[in-house]
């Protein structure tokens, strides 16, 4: 292993764990004094595929044009395994002792549900990762709002909740079709379900992350007064809704923080054109809002199967991984604040909760506190979202100094001055 090859050379100490064939975990630790707890940065390995075909050089040939590099996984999230990697050698390099261990963790399987990866050694080798604090993906980008720029420090994430539903009904000719069909089950039920009204709810990450926004110098004052009162009244959905009704990608990410959401992701049904099939099948994937529990919502959805359709249609859970948050108030995000105020000015943080899913649900089940912050430069914006897990996924080179930079000084001040 690459990694494995580099902290032999630098002598800096590691252990491995190979929970299934290829799914390797190498977890590195740099000893301080221990006078406190330790300080871990979290990188995963996997990645998603890539169609070679739609991207303009080999996503894993790792091709710099114009002062980009290409490939899967620059920016998800193999910038942060190769910064924290630099952090390790450069400060095993300069032998100081700082108060706290520096724990580096490159896991696998992140991109399949975190069973091999963080899970498992949350579970089976905890003394490994135990820290105070650490950081990982989900944040640490610009956002631009209201005329300023804010800096991202993810607090929280959403519940995982991935459901199959299975129609069975009547084969036969297609020539005579019945409304008993499986095909014709399942889209009924689908029908009303897709059609669900999902409220708007502000959880305490959102709460911080509008807070953060209402203050004095963060906003043009009529915005801060519209979202004081906002956070202040009744009638919530009436005030959020137009928010997240604006076409356009920010209105989804906005809409998808503010309640839980339900995306159809498979269909599966039939063989031939004539043949009405004996069942049919559909995977929804649900994420649902810090403080929401998967059997109140789950029968929600069943209550979307119409009341002659119950025996012939059924819900099968695949995954359920409840929300995870850690405090949007520690000593990690101010350390955070300060580093940004030194590297961008003009910006500052807000905590966020991310509608996505990273290795910080796990780490957070033994007690940590844990951010998604990945350093990113002030012109990046938030384009490259679309990158990840897309096509020509590229990080700027201007990019993977600016974060290499932030995140060793961000180290250090954790290690030596929180
Ligand atoms: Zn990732």
């Amino acid at each position: 292993m690459y990694i494995a090859r580099i902290l032999e050379k630098e002598g800096v100490p590691f252990q491995t764990v190979e929970p299934s064939p290829g799914r390797i975990n190498l977890v590195a630790r740099l000893e301080g004094t221990k006078a406190k707890r330790p300080f871990l940065l979290n990188a995963h390995l996997d990645v998603v595929p890539a169609e070679r075909e739609k991207w303009r050089h080999n996503p894993f040939g790792a091709v710099v044009e114009d002062g980009y590099l290409y490939g899967r996984g620059t920016l998800d999230m193999k910038q942060m395994a190769a910064m924290a990697l630099g952090i390790l050698v450069t400060l095993k390099r300069e032998g100081t002792k700082p108060p706290r261990d520096l724990i580096v963790a490159f896991v696998a399987d992140e991109e399949a549900g975190c069973g091999m990866g963080s899970a498992y050694l949350v579970a089976r080798n905890p003394d490994w990762v135990d820290s105070e604090f650490g950081l990982t993906e989900g944040g640490g980008f610009v956002l631009p709002i209201l005329g300023k720029t804010f800096v991202t420090v993810c607090v929280a994430e959403k519940g995982v909740l991935w459901v199959r539903l299975h129609a069975s009904g009547k084969p036969g000719h297609a020539s005579v079709p019945t409304p008993e069909s499986a095909t014709s089950l399942l889209v009924r039920t689908l029908g009303s379900l897709l059609n669900l009204p999902l409220p708007l709810a502000l959880t305490p990450p959102m709460r911080a992350f509008f807070t953060t926004l209402g203050k004095k110098g963060q906003s043009p004052w009529q915005a801060r007064a519209f979202i004081r009162a906002m956070l202040r009244t009744k009638g919530l959905e009436r005030r959020l809704l137009p928010l997240t009704l604006k076409k356009g990608p920010d209105s989804h990410a906005l809409a998808a923080m503010l309640r839980n959401t339900i995306a159809l992701t498979r269909l599966e049904a039939g063989v031939k054109e004539n043949v009405i099939p004996s069942s049919a099948r559909a995977d929804l994937d649900c994420r649902l809002l810090p403080g929401e529990t998967s059997g109140p919502f789950l029968e929600t959805l069943k209550a979307c199967i119409p009341e002659e359709d119950r025996e012939y249609v059924r819900f099968e859970v695949l995954q359920d991984q409840g929300a995870s948050a850690s405090p949007a108030e520690s000593p990690l995000y101010r350390a955070i604040g300060k580093t940004i105020e030194h590297y961008l000015p003009e910006s500052g943080p807000i905590p966020f909760l991310t509608p996505g899913f990273t290795d910080a649900h796990h780490y957070r089940k033994i007690g940590m506190t844990m951010y998604g912050f990945i350093p990113m430069e002030a012109s990046s914006g938030t384009e490259f979202v679309r990158l990840i897990h897309g096509h020509d996924e590229r990080i700027s080179l201007k990019n993977v100094d600016f974060g290499a930079t932030v995140l060793m000084a961000l180290t250090k001040r954790i290690l030596f001055e929180v």
